[in-house]
């Protein structure tokens, strides 16, 4: 606790790069955290709520939880119960509703083939472009499984999504959608893949709950850095706003949601449905699939992709990279700063992967704290 009575830590940002820090901050160091959120709620991007109907959606578009780290899931545990949950996608090609990750069914279904998981191997092998160093999304997809699955399932989407073709983006965001040959129709193949039980927000507001820690809401760190005392900052917001954009802006890709509720039981047969070549929205998700929600009507979001407006995804390609290195090398410089989350460090992580990240940073911090200020 600092003598002044102000507070060890300005936690900017209360998604899960600030909530995490904020809890093992007070939790393990017993240290004191001012976390401000320039927005109404705590959770940041995995913020959930009840909507007008009472159906619990969530305002930013669908999250899943999915991880393969232990440390992750079972550091979320004590805050949450989890309802175990495989997300299912299916994307509209060519007039039929067709799994995504491209399968054994798939194939079949889309070319009305009778393959087997072998012969899906051979078809793969004929079909595919080869490439010894995939370089860019569309290098990933065409190498895999050749230029009419491409065409068909990943170059419309990705154009829709990022404003860019595949071919300017890296290898690592179509590379997040793994090929199958067996009928595995589940979009993610973690070891744990499961919802909290009560909502994201439940969970945060667990996380939050120590006496050393204060939320401040609606407030820009910019309105109160200087009026409340504190010794170090941990920054989860855009790492370009940080610097007052010295370097020039850092793209980011943003969405907009379009939430509806509808008079029906069901809107559609699984939590997602992908429009690669149609329309101007990518996906529509309904949360009832997702959250196991039982309730006479339901409540889906369409997400539109847009270039301004809110910065939800970095746009991982070579001069981003570089320009991000710039803000990087002013981050690094600063040593009572400390920059954690998905635009804070520029990178496309999924939520279990911030949790990480905040959670090595939190080891980093602890070092800090014990070598230098003996508590
Ligand atoms: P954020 O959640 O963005 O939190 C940062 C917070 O900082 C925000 O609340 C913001 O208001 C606040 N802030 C910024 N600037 C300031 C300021 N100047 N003053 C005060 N506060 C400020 N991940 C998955 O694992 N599974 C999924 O299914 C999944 N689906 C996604 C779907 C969409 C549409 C999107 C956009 C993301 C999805 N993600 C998913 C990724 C997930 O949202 C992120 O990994 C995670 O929420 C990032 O946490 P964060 O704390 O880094 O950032
Ligand atoms: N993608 C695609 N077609 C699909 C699904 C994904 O082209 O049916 C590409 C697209 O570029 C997308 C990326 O793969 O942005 C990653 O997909 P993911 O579902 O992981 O995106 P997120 O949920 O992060 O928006």
């Amino acid at each position: 606790m600092t003598e002044r009575g102000g507070f060890d830590y300005l936690i900017v940002g209360a998604g899960f790069a600030g909530s995490v820090l904020a809890e093992r901050l007070a939790n393990e160091l017993n240290l004191r955290v001012l976390i401000v959120d320039r927005r109404p709620h705590i959770g940041g991007n995995a913020y959930d709520r009840y909507d007008d109907a009472g159906i619990l959606v969530h305002p930013y578009g669908p999250h899943i939880f999915h991880t393969n780290s232990a440390e992750v899931y079972n550091y979320l545990s004590r805050f949450t119960q989890w309802r175990p949950y495989q997300h299912r996608v299916l994307a509209s090609v060519d007039g039929q509703l067709l799994p995504i990750p491209i399968n054994l069914d798939t194939v079949n279904r889309l070319y009305g083939l009778s393959l087997t998981s072998f012969q899906l191997e051979e078809f793969f092998a004929s079909v595919a472009e080869p490439i010894e160093h995939p370089r860019t999304s569309e290098d990933v997809v065409v190498g895999r499984v050749g230029r009419d699955l491409y065409n068909k399932f990943f170059r419309g989407y990705t154009r829709k999504q990022w404003g860019l073709d595949p071919s300017e983006l890296d290898a690592s965001v179509t590379a997040r959608v793994p090929t199958r040959t067996n009928r595995d129709d589940r979009y993610f193949s973690d070891t744990y893949q499961a919802m909290p039980l009560h909502g994201y927000t439940r969970m945060f507001e667990r996380m939050l709950d120590h006496p050393n820690i204060k939320v401040m809401l609606n407030t820009d760190y910019r309105e109160i850095q200087d009026l409340v005392p504190w010794r170090y900052m941990i920054y989860t917001g855009p790492v370009d706003a940080f610097f007052d954009y010295r370097h020039g802006h850092l793209p980011y890709r943003s969405l907009e949601f379009v939430h509806e509720t509808h008079p029906v039981e069901q809107f559609q047969p699984v939590g997602t449905v992908n429009y690669p070549n149609d329309y101007a929205y990518t996906r529509i998700s309904e949360f009832k699939h997702i959250t196991g929600q039982q309730h006479p009507h339901t409540s889906v979001v369409y997400e539109y992709p847009r270039e301004g407006g809110d910065p939800y995804y970095p746009i991982p390609r070579p001069e981003n990279a570089e320009l991000y290195r710039l803000y990087a090398r002013d981050a690094e410089a600063l040593e009572n700063v400390t920059f954690v989350g998905r635009l804070a460090t520029y990178r496309y992580y999924n939520m279990d992967q911030v949790v990480a990240q905040a959670l090595t940073t939190f080891r980093k911090l602890r070092e800090r704290h014990t070598e230098a200020t003996p508590l």
